[in-house]
């Protein structure tokens, strides 16, 4: 098989107290990420994403929540350790296609950095890794600001 695609998609609460990390970039918001890692949401799903593509489970089942270890845990060491894996199963990444779902703060600033330090650690060119953001239009969850919700799809391509 040449083409593996995969999917990935991620929740998490926002609260006050916390940082909002988003693709390793810490956002500037009154509110964060509610979780045991950094809940840093859009890595999260792309690391889901490429498990997925290759029936690797979720990144639930490899860092479990449970383990101190990964307690506040900046997740691109968890993506370059699933990226690690991919690459040990002969595949390279074609390229990862994202998309975060809330409704404030505007990420479209911080857009540009999130896709640069998630393709340093993927080792890839950023024109590789796309991420987009939308509001939901004062809907649901993320709509009311109580969380929000990221989106991933990749290609792998056998190396
Ligand atoms: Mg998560």
């Amino acid at each position: 098989m040449m083409f593996r695609i995969g999917f990935g998609y991620d929740v998490h609460r926002l609260v006050e107290g916390r940082n909002l990390t988003l693709g390793g970039v810490v956002v500037p918001w009154h509110k964060g990420g509610l979780g045991h890692s950094d809940a840093d949401g859009l890595v999260h799903a792309l690391c889901d994403a490429l498990l997925g593509a290759l029936s690797l489970g979720d990144i639930g089942k490899l860092f479990p929540d449970t383990d101190p270890t990964y307690k506040n845990i900046n997740s691109l060491i968890l993506l370059k350790e699933v990226m690690g894996i991919v690459r040990e199963k002969g595949f390279v990444l074609s390229n990862a296609d994202t998309t975060v779902a809330m409704q404030k703060p505007r990420l479209a600033p911080y857009i540009l950095e999130m896709r640069e330090k998630i393709s340093e650690t993927l080792e890839v060119d950023v024109s590789q890794v796309s991420v987009k953001a939308t509001t939901t239009e004062e809907m649901g969850f993320e709509g009311v600001g109580d969380g929000f919700s990221a989106y991933a799809v990749v290609l792998l391509t056998k190396a």
